[in-house]
C-alpha cells in the first residue's frame, strides 16, 4: 500500500484564502488585524520563522510589525516593551518567539502577555481555556494545524483511537487535549506515549492507532512496523540529520520513518511539507480571532 499524501502546503494555503474574506469584513468594519513579532536575538532558525510570519500576515492584508532586539536585551525592557504592546489597541496578536536567549525567562514573557492577545496560545489563561474547552481562548498553533490536518483530510478523530507520541506543552500534550474534547474535530479515545513508557511498549500502544501523532523531536524513531495497516499518520518531528551527499551537509526527517510507513498507513505527512505550513496558517487564524474579538 503506499499512503496518501496530506498536503499542509496546500491545506495551510486554503486556510489563509478562508481568512482572507474575514480580513475583509473586518476592514470593513474599520479594523486592520495587526501582528506583532518580538524576535531577542540572532538565532537564525528563529529569523527565518520571523520573516515567514510576518510575510504572510502582510500578504493576507495585515498589519505586521517585527521588533528586532539584541540577545544582550534585559528582562525588564522586554517585559516593557510587551507592556507597551499590550496597551496598543493597533496591536492584536503579540508573538514573541522562542526560544530566548538565556538568562531571559520564556514563561516569564509568556505570563506578561495579555490573554487576549496571546495569538500563541501558551499563556496559562489560553491553556486553561483549551482544557475546558472554552472557545474564546487561542489555541497553540502546531496542535491547531494537527487538527485541522486531520479534518481536511478525511480522518475526522471522532470515535476514533488517536496515539500521540510526546507530551510537550507545545505539541504533545494540547492535541491529546483538543483530540479527546467531545466536540467536532475531537471526541477520540486518546493514549499518550512519552519516555515513561516502556521502548519495548512502544509499539503495542502505536500499532492499536487509526490516528498517529508523533511529536517526539527524535529521528526516524517511528518504523513501519508501528504503524497500524490504515492508520492516518500525522509526523510533526522537524530533525536535522548530518548528510554529506546534501548541499548543505543536512537533511530534514520527521520523527517518523516516513518510506516504511508510507507503505503502512492510509494517509500520512511529509516533512517538510506537513505539519511546518500549517503552524503559520494557523497563527494567521489566530490574530484573525483576535482582532474580531477585540472588535465585538
Ligand atoms: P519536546 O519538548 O522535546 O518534547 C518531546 C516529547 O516527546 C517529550 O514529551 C518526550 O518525553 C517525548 N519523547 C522524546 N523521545 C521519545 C521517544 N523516543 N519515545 C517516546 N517519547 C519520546 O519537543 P516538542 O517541542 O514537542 O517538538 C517535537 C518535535 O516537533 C520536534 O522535532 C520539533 O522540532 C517539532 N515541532 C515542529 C513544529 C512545526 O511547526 N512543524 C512545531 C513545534 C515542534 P518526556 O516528556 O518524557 O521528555
Amino acid at each position: 500500500m503506499s499512503a496518501r499524501i496530506i498536503d499542509g502546503n496546500a491545506i495551510g494555503k486554503a486556510i489563509r484564502e478562508e481568512l482572507r474574506s474575514e480580513v475583509a469584513d473586518l476592514a470593513a468594519r474599520g479594523v486592520t488585524p495587526g501582528l506583532t513579532v518580538v524576535i531577542v536575538g540572532e538565532d537564525p532558525a528563529s529569523q527565518v520563522y520571523v520573516r515567514m510570519k510576518g510575510k504572510a500576515a502582510s500578504e493576507l492584508g495585515m498589519k505586521s510589525d517585527t521588533v528586532r532586539l539584541p540577545a544582550t536585551t534585559s528582562e525588564a525592557d522586554l517585559l516593557a516593551l510587551i507592556d507597551r504592546l499590550n496597551a496598543d489597541r493597533a496591536v492584536h496578536g503579540i508573538l514573541v518567539q522562542m526560544p530566548l536567549p538565556k538568562p531571559l525567562r520564556g514563561e516569564v514573557v509568556i505570563d506578561r502577555v495579555d490573554p487576549r492577545k496571546d495569538v500563541d496560545g501558551f499563556h496559562p489563561v489560553n491553556v486553561g481555556k483549551l482544557v475546558i474547552g472554552d472557545r474564546t481562548g487561542f489555541r497553540p498553533c502546531t496542535p491547531a494545524g494537527v487538527l485541522e490536518l486531520l479534518m481536511r483530510s478525511d480522518a475526522d478523530p471522532w470515535g476514533r483511537h488517536a496515539v500521540i507520541v510526546g507530551r510537550s506543552m507545545i505539541v504533545g500534550r494540547p492535541v491529546a487535549n483538543m483530540l479527546m474534547q467531545k466536540v467536532r474535530g475531537g471526541n477520540a479515545t486518546v493514549t499518550v506515549c512519552h519516555t515513561g513508557t516502556p521502548a519495548g511498549d512502544m509499539p503495542r500502544f502505536t500499532r492499536q492507532a487509526d490516528i498517529l501523532v508523533v511529536a517526539a523531536g527524535a529521528p526516524e524513531v517511528i518504523g513501519g512496523d508501528m504503524v497500524k495497516p490504515g492508520a492516518v499518520v500525522i509526523d510533526v518531528g522537524v530533525n536535522r540529520v548530518e548528510d554529506p551527499a546534501c548541499e548543505k551537509g543536512y537533511r530534514l526527517v520527521g520523527d517518523v520513518k516516513f518510506a516504511e510507513a508510507s507503505e503502512v498507513a492510509a494517509a500520512i505527512t511529509p516533512v517538510p511539507g506537513g505539519v511546518g505550513p500549517m503552524t503559520i496558517a494557523m497563527l494567521m487564524k489566530n490574530t484573525v480571532q483576535a482582532a474580531r474579538q477585540a472588535a465585538a
